[in-house]
């Protein structure tokens, strides 16, 4: 296997961010030179700290800088102290929208030995990959405000689809989905009463899903699918869906597979124009910063996200692999150890896999 130098942006943030980025990067050193990747890496500092002494949340020179990169690893950005949006507006969803991140893939999996809250559901039930829309719906910032601050009030909120927008992440859903055992895919939307969003979506994954005969389609209202998420988790595989209603039902799946502390994720952009972000689906838990008690896991799972997207699917198995042993010991010993030690053990079992 020939070497390959990947440079990698690491922006560890606020709160429990730099924790959990420590040893996201840790099992990363552990896996990758082991696949012929050297990495590369950046760190940058932004997020709450960098506001607060500057007043920036992304510097149109930093910005250019992490556009260098192939795929930037991110911890959490965000502190109560700092108005809310402003890092949200400001810097994540601006990396999104200018790095074209259209792509946020979440991954639902209940790895065996983690506690779930629904009974009687096992761990091969729940294994699904939620394809969100990452650029538009209600997230593209269209609409305004009339008569501010009177009783005539009125704000509106424009959700944007195109059909461009649409069928490139149906095209992305589909291909996923025709790679898994299952090859099943639901579009989740409410297209009863978002009519013309709605149809778009469903004519596009009708003629993209002419393209895919071996690929099953089902539809669901958005509101019965929150339903099915937890009573009837195995009729999900791939999932498609607009970027608000992705962003609810994650979190739901993200509880159903055992936490937040478990939950990866990745802002994609398939065609690597621009770099790719990996990042926990948690934010920055200041009630917990600093003291060691975060959990890595669902860091380390993103870092396995990026191997996979940068053509290390077997780095990526590994990092899961290791990953699931490591759930399967805290099942045992009942797991108090530290943010530090959750990372050296999953690196050690990498270390030792053959
Ligand atoms: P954001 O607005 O950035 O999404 P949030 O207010 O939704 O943040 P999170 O930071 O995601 O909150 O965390 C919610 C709570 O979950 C935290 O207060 C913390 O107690 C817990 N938590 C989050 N991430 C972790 C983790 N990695 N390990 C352990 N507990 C966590
Ligand atoms: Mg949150």
């Amino acid at each position: 296997m020939s070497a390959r130098t990947v440079k990698l942006a690491v922006i560890p943030g606020d709160g429990i961010g730099p924790e959990v980025v420590a040893e996201g990067l840790k099992v990363l050193a552990a896996v990758a030179p082991r696949h012929g990747l050297a990495l590369d890496t950046t760190e940058y500092e932004l997020g709450a700290r960098r506001w607060h002494a500057t007043g920036e949340t992304l510097p149109d020179s930093v910005e250019e800088e992490l556009r260098q990169h192939e795929a930037i690893l991110l911890g959490a950005v965000g502190d109560p102290t700092v108005p809310s949006g402003v890092l949200e507006r400001g810097l994540l969803l601006r990396l999104r929208f200018n790095f074209s991140h259209y792509v946020n893939l979440r991954p639902v999996r209940l790895y065996p030995g983690v506690t779930t809250p629904l009974a009687g559901v096992a761990p091969e039930d729940v294994d699904m990959l939620v394809v969100r829309e990452g650029t538009e719906g209600p997230y593209a910032g269209m609409g305004g405000v009339l008569r501010r601050g009177t009783p005539g009030e009125i704000a509106t909120q424009d959700s944007v689809n195109t059909r461009f927008g649409v069928e490139r992440v149906v095209r992305y859903a589909f291909a996923k989905a025709a790679e898994r055992p299952r090859r099943k895919l639901t579009l989740v939307h409410k297209d009863n009463v978002l009519t013309y969003a709605g149809e778009l979506w469903q004519r596009v994954v009708r003629e993209v899903g002419a393209e895919y005969p071996q690929v099953e389609v089902d539809y669901l209202h958005v509101d019965a699918a929150t339903m099915f998420f937890v009573t009837q988790p195995r009729r999900f595989d791939v999932v498609v869906t607009d970027n608000l209603f992705g962003d609810i039902i994650t979190d739901l799946g993200a509880a159903v597979a055992g936490g937040i502390g478990l939950a990866a994720s990745g802002n994609i952009n398939p065609e690597a124009d621009f770099p790719s972000m990996f990042e926990p689906v948690h934010g920055s838990a200041p009630d917990i910063a600093g003291q060691g008690k975060a959990d890595p896991t669902a860091t380390i799972l993103s870092a396995a996200l990026m191997l996979d997207h940068l053509g290390y699917a077997e780095a990526a198995a590994q990092v899961e692999q290791a990953v699931a042993e490591d759930l399967q010991a805290r099942a045992k010993d009942g797991g108090s150890r530290s943010t530090v030690q959750i990372g050296d053990d999953i690196a050690q079992r990498v270390a030792e896999q053959g």
